[in-house]
């Protein structure tokens, strides 16, 4: 991070009348979920994402769900995490007006979590199970009780779903995403490399669009070039802590403490 960056974040916020907040997997590393792709990742660790994708695709579940299922709850069964700073300023931020919304690639569940009311999850949200026949969504609390085997929908007894996008899938809410981002005036793009299609592709064209693209993220991204600001996180901050300088420069000094 550059001394000037909070100061021209400030800035841009402080200009820009709608501002919509894209969110990726570096959000919630801060939280303790580690990045599917990163080293210590799922995709890592189960020998790389084909091996992952063979067995969480949408046929797959079809086809054979008690194996689906089977390895659903050995490896996609994590203890309850709580929000990050970061999860945690983003979602004041909306309550003061500051940010309209976030479009997130998470699945955890943690922006709404934290307390954040328009929230777009485009890949699902793995705290829910939805009926493949009626459509009803479950608690996980709800479905877990079915371990290790196949959770049944409580009004149908149709076979339920993890509600997230599975290898094979078309994304959740695309609509609802690309108006928001469609609509923004400033993009703030916080934790994503912008990699994994359609939601680059969305934040592509807004920055085609001649308006203002920030990204705050630890590395490049593919879109560095054509954004108006680009903050590194660097190893003596956190997005949590970026965030949060930003968010006492807009408001005053009342710190989200985390
Ligand atoms: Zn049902």
């Amino acid at each position: 991070m550059k001394p000037d960056d909070i100061n021209s974040l400030i800035r841009i916020l402080q200009s820009s009348h709608n501002t919509v907040v894209v969110t990726g997997a570096g959000i919630s590393t801060e939280a303790g979920i580690p990045d599917f792709r990163g080293k210590d990742g799922i995709y890592t660790k189960m020998g790389g994402e084909d091996k992952v994708m063979a067995l969480i695709n949408i046929d797959a579940f079809r086809k054979t769900p008690e194996r689906f299922y089977d390895f659903h709850w050995q490896r996609f069964s994590y203890p309850p995490i709580e929000p990050s700073k970061a999860h945690k300023v983003l979602a004041k931020m909306e309550e003061d007006d500051l940010i309209k919304g976030i479009v997130t690639q998470n699945i955890d569940g943690l922006h709404q979590k934290a307390g954040g009311k328009n929230v777009v999850p485009i890949h699902g949200n793995s705290n829910e199970y939805v009926c493949t026949s009626c459509n009803k969504i479950h608690e996980r609390e709800y479905a877990i009780t079915f371990k290790p085997g196949v959770p049944a929908c409580a009004v149908c007894g149709s076979i339920l779903k993890p509600n997230v996008v599975l290898f094979g899938e078309s994304i959740n809410n695309y609509s609802e995403a690309a108006g928001l981002i469609d609509h923004a005036e400033c993009l703030l793009v916080i934790g994503t490399s912008l990699t994994v299609y359609p939601l680059a592709g969305l934040v592509q064209d807004f920055s085609a669009g001649a308006r203002n693209l920030v990204i705050i993220n630890k590395g490049p991204t593919q879109l560095d070039h054509v954004a108006l600001l680009k903050v590194e996180v660097d190893d003596g901050n956190t997005l949590g802590d970026i965030l949060d300088m930003t968010y006492q420069g807009l408001t005053g000094p009342s710190s989200v403490t985390a």
